[in-house]
């Protein structure tokens, strides 16, 4: 069989779904998708990979992977310069996609493709349409003519009409494991995991997202996103050891800066630490989600016992709720160390 959707990372469920219809010879595919997931996650990429897969020279071969990614079809589409894929999105910086976009759409939608047999619209921020967009859309989106193919990309599909989404399949991407994101990046940014802390950051810290990564990745934020993740690591090697309560909260406030946002950020560090730390104690190959070095975050999570490492889990997660109620920053982190027993 051939290798479905080689240019995109991790999605196996996803790729093993719809490699199912688009493989077979005549493929069986809808004529409208909506394909959802969080910002950064890929959505794009993949609406250009299922458009050059139904279109690519290849297809019948046996050998290549789909899309091939080198015929004059793929090569278009990737270059985004094939007249037959049309993004249509909001206008410059509105909060909204209106009725006069859709309204265009649905004038162009009558006119044949020029090179290819099909013609897709891919429609970013799908749901940002407003109701009277999504109400003159309705009717196309019913009956297209049977050349079109609609792409709606949108983070929450939930977000659009019922009448809209009961008339496409949601196609739900899923994040990157942190594995498959470092790949992702390495690929990506050849020069991105020169910093290893810095690149340890982004990959831990996108929420499995190449483009969130990507962006961490570049400018001033990825050297202070590894210097509260470097905070909330040592913080929770001080605490191991129960005497050191006056170091751990000389340290705490020093990360936090007395700032309510920052120690949000701390603090929502350390509570994904502690995480990892707690599935480590039922199974030393759980997937974690702060730390990057599996043996050291073992050997750390062995030095405690299980009940205070629960302990740490709640207290933190109560103290970023205290926080966001505008609790003053360092009585909530005292009150933070007394509950975990290190002022005792
Ligand atoms: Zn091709």
């Amino acid at each position: 069989m051939k290798e479905i959707f080689p240019k995109l990372y991790g999605n196996g469920a996803l790729k093993a779904r719809l490699g199912k219809s688009l493989l077979a010879p005549t493929p069986d595919t809808a004529h409208a998708y909506i394909i959802e997931g969080a910002k950064g996650i890929g959505k794009h990429t993949l609406a250009l990979t299922l458009a050059a897969s139904l279109v690519c020279e290849a297809r019948g071969d046996g050998t290549k992977p789909l899309p091939c990614g080198e015929c004059e079809s793929c090569r278009k589409i990737f270059a985004h310069i094939c007249p037959d894929v049309i993004e249509i999105g909001r206008d410059g910086d509105k909060a909204s996609l209106g009725v006069d976009a859709i309204r265009a759409l649905k004038g162009d939608v009558c006119i044949y493709p020029n090179d290819l047999d099909l013609k897709f619209y891919i429609i970013n921020d799908a749901d940002t349409m407003t109701v009277q967009a999504q109400n003159a859309f309705l009717l196309t989106l019913e009956e297209p003519p049977a050349y079109v193919v609609f792409l709606l990309l949108c983070e929450s599909a939930a977000s659009m009409l019922e009448t809209v989404r009961s008339r496409a399949p949601v196609i739900r991407m899923q994040p990157l494991s942190p594995d498959e994101l470092s790949a992702a990046l390495r690929a990506s940014l050849p020069t991105a995991s020169r910093d290893k802390d810095i690149f340890d950051a982004a990959v831990m810290s996108a929420g499995g997202s190449l483009g969130r990564a990507i962006e961490l990745l570049s400018g001033d934020a990825s050297a202070e996103v590894a210097a509260r993740r470097q905070a909330a690591a040592k913080f929770c090697r001080i605490c191991a050891d129960k005497k050191k309560s006056a170091e751990a909260l000389a340290h705490l406030c020093a990360a936090c800066t007395n700032s309510r946002d920052e120690a949000i950020k701390v603090l929502t560090d350390i509570s994904t630490a502690f995480r990892d730390l707690c599935l480590l104690k039922k199974s030393s190959d759980a997937p974690l989600r702060f730390y990057t070095d599996r043996a050291a975050a073992t050997e750390l999570s062995d030095s405690y016992p299980l009940r205070r490492l629960l302990t740490f889990s709640e207290e933190v997660a109560s103290a970023i709720e205290s926080l966001e109620k505008n609790m003053n920053v360092r009585l909530t982190l005292i009150s933070l160390l007394s509950r975990t027993g290190m002022m005792n």
